[in-house]
């Protein structure tokens, strides 16, 4: 695919050196302003072996991956557990050191950031995780959990780091009463709404939800990503939501990626990919989200077999071992990320999408 056809798609420039010529161009992307660009990011962990213990393989949890992210719209990145989602929120912040690529923020590539210029840069970009309980200290109340955060950023003077902390509280849906109790005393989702009340306390400019609503019940994940849909619009977000559930998902999305294997199969809005998706792996994802309404229900397609390891991919298309469609040439030809029809932000990596979709629609 050429670099203009990946530039119109709204996607990064795999291997661009220099994205940003001047300090404002990261303000001209094609969907508006940019805000975060991946470009070729690979994530590989060693793996430790023999008598002298060297590297004898990688992991190739994300394997060059390349995105763009907007101001003000949620992107989320969805595929099944090991596709290396979770790893590109944690390389974009730096809890992981990645093995190869960039990561562009407002025209500054984090990579480069020295520890300790990295740690400043966190106030402007901010994470929550999937078990609210496990990262909040059990021996500090709800107030003295942001009070802490506030701290560390240096963002608000001690005297006021109390009323501040309420305010975070209230601005999630808690009530300040709740503010001196600690984690165990709150439910599941009131403790997730704190982990966003400490995200939020250093107002950040991209918060990454790493799985955010996925250890909820169903209707406290809805109260979850309405309250995450209200607070962007009041604080002027952006998210990177990751997920498993394509369900979920489709509740906040602007745009979505769909990852396989370390690899991204799909990059679409939102409209476009569930009314029209082009890779096989997508639609099997999509079939098998349930429908209540009857006269809307499809035919759910079961992938055969388990995801391969992401030590030893398979070759050409790695989805080619459980792929309904598969040739000879998906075994040994890597399909590239290409445009799909007249879509300007859709593209599939597929070789035989078009005849894939013409087989669909007879
Ligand atoms: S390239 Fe081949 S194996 Fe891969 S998704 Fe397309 S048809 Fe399936």
């Amino acid at each position: 695919m050429t670099n203009e056809a990946v530039k119109e798609a709204g996607i990064s420039i795999p291997g661009e050196k220099t994205p940003f010529k001047s300090k404002d161009q990261w303000k001209l992307g094609t969907k508006g302003k940019e805000l975060l660009r991946v470009d070729s990011l690979k994530m590989y962990y060693p793996i430790k072996g023999g008598f002298l213990g060297r590297t004898v393989n990688h992991v190739k949890a994300v394997d060059d991956i390349s995105f763009t992210i907007y101001e003000g719209e949620t992107v989320s990145i969805v595929g099944e557990s090991g596709c290396g989602k979770s790893t590109t929120g944690r390389a974009i912040m730096r809890l992981e050191e990645p093995t190869a690529g960039r990561v562009w923020f407002e025209g500054t590539d984090l990579l480069k950031l020295t520890k300790k210029q990295m740690l400043r840069k966190r106030r402007e970009l901010q994470m929550i995780f999937q078990d609210p309980y496990a990262s909040l200290n059990p021996r500090k109340t709800a107030a003295q959990t942001l009070e802490e955060a506030l701290k560390i950023q240096q963002i608000v003077p001690a005297d006021k780091r109390r009323e501040r902390a309420i305010e975070l509280l209230e601005m999630v849906g808690l009530a300040a009463y709740q503010a001196d109790r600690f984690p165990h005393e709150f439910s599941g989702g009131q403790r997730q709404r704190i982990g966003i009340a400490r995200a939020l306390s250093v107002n950040p400019k991209l918060v990454i939800c790493d799985e955010a609503v996925s250890a909820l019940d169903v209707s406290i994940q809805a109260q979850v990503l309405n309250l995450l849909k209200k607070l962007q619009k009041e604080l002027k977000l952006t998210y990177l939501f990751i997920s498993h559930d394509l369900g979920v998902v489709r509740h906040i999305s602007n745009r979505i990626i769909v990852m396989y294997l370390g690899k991204i199969v799909e990059i679409a809005d939102k409209a476009s990919l569930f009314n029209d998706a082009q890779h096989p792996y997508t639609q099997a994802l999509l079939s098998a989200i349930p429908s209540l309404n009857p006269a809307n229900k499809k035919e759910r397609t079961i992938l055969k077999g388990d995801i391969p390891s992401p030590i030893d991919p398979p070759g050409g298309c790695r989805f080619h071992t459980r792929c309904p469609f598969a040739r000879d040439r998906c075994k040994t030809d890597t399909p590239e990320l290409r445009k799909v029809k007249d879509r300007s932000f859709h593209l599939a990596a597929c070789h035989f999408m078009e005849e894939i979709e013409a087989a669909r629609s007879r």
